[in-house]
């Protein structure tokens, strides 16, 4: 789940990361007299999440004289097409200089990714576009309790100590807090010290619990509707509505139709046992999605029994044509009672599959 940046610095600030001070304003708040606490001189940040936000004007300097309207405007414009629900004030630095700092996982080489660039600030995509070599990588064990000092020295280079030590506590917080992305862009030097004037954190979906968050703000509609009723779905982009039973057969089913070029809408794994009532359930949720022109059932009968999940899609009773591959338990009594409401069946997994996708040729 993405934390929104006032988020993300509370938890830097917790770790000892200095963050500017700030206040929090919704678009019913009213404007609290910030001129004493933080100074006449601010930024005002849109509280979203897309990437380039101050590019796309959402983030604003002002004064004691311009701050009200400013903020207000910020409060009722849309960034990208994401509506600004709240704006951050926050007192304006002084920066001297901007450095890039992003801990993230490399999934192919198995360990945590730390990058440095001297050369921090809005245009860090262009510098990894045009000039990849200004951006430093290091590898490290996760187990690890801190930065190496010799790491420390290879990533950040002559940067001061007081920003090695600001990296270092951006890898405690990447740890304890099973994150999938900790980055601070830029991290600023001022006279006053060095400060995290932007923050992200990406806490792994997995670890929510643990991390005591009980509702994943970014999951969609569907995606809450299939954690109640304790489906792992994922929605994808495609035009074929999946399900299955068993993580591994319904991988095999997104994998088989990738192969015949087709596009998956989601992955649904209705987990083992399923009865007519979560079928039916896992079904009208597929069809659910505007996207989704076929369905794919594909069911192997162990504890689950064919006819239950027969009698699930029928109840389901969606509009779009459902193609079902089933074996195992009661598949007589289950292919007998789809074959009677004219429902279209295959035997294997490719004829299946490859129905699927010319249903939406
Ligand atoms: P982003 O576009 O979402 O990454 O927004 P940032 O929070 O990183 O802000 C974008 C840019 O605005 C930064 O790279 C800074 O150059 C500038 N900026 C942000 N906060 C301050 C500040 O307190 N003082 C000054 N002088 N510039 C700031
Ligand atoms: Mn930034």
């Amino acid at each position: 789940m993405k934390l929104l940046e006032y988020e993300a610095k509370q938890i830097f600030s917790e770790e000892g990361i200095r963050v500017p001070r700030g206040v929090l304003v919704g678009r019913d708040d009213s404007l609290p007299p910030v001129t004493d606490t933080i100074g006449d001189s601010v930024v005002v940040k849109a509280q979203v999440d897309v990437g380039g936000r101050g590019k796309a004007g959402g983030v604003l300097m002002a004064d004691a004289g311009t701050l009200g309207e400013t903020a207000r405007n910020l409060l009722s414009a849309e960034i990208k097409g994401v509506p600004v629900l709240k704006v951050l004030i926050e007192e304006r630095l002084p920066i001297e200089h901007e450095y890039y700092v992003s801990i993230t996982i490399d999934r192919s080489k198995k360990e945590t990714v730390i990058l440095f660039a001297d050369t921090g600030g809005v245009d860090i995509e262009e510098t990894a576009r045009t000039n990849p070599d200004a951006i430093r990588s290091v590898g490290i064990c996760p187990l690890l309790p801190d930065i190496p000092g010799f790491l420390q020295r290879e990533l950040c280079g002559s940067a001061p100590a007081e920003v090695r030590d600001a990296v270092n506590r951006l890898y405690h917080v990447f740890c304890a807090k099973d994150a999938l992305l900790a980055e601070i862009n830029p991290l600023v030097t001022t006279p006053q010290g060095v400060y995290a004037a932007d923050a992200k954190l990406i806490i792994d979906d997995n670890s929510l619990a643990r991390q005591g968050i009980t509702v994943n703000r970014d999951l969609t509609e569907r995606e809450k509707e299939a954690e109640k009723h304790g489906f792992s779905y994922v929605e994808l982009d495609g035009t074929i509505g999946v399900i299955g039973n068993g993580a591994g057969l319904t991988m095999a089913t997104l994998d088989l139709i990738d192969h015949f070029r087709g596009r998956a809408a989601n992955f649904l794994d209705v987990g083992g046992g399923a009865d007519q009532e979560r079928v039916c359930h896992a079904v009208r949720l597929v069809a659910g999605m505007p996207a989704v022109e076929v369905v794919i059932v594909n069911l192997l009968g162990g504890i689950t029994r064919c006819d239950e999940v027969a009698r699930g899609i029928i109840a389901a009773d969606i509009p779009q044509p459902v193609i079902v591959r089933m074996a195992g338990t009661n598949e007589e009594e289950g292919k007998r009672l789809l074959a009677e409401r004219g429902y279209r069946m295959l035997g294997s997994m490719d004829e299946a599959v490859r129905a699927a996708v010319e249903a939406t040729e």
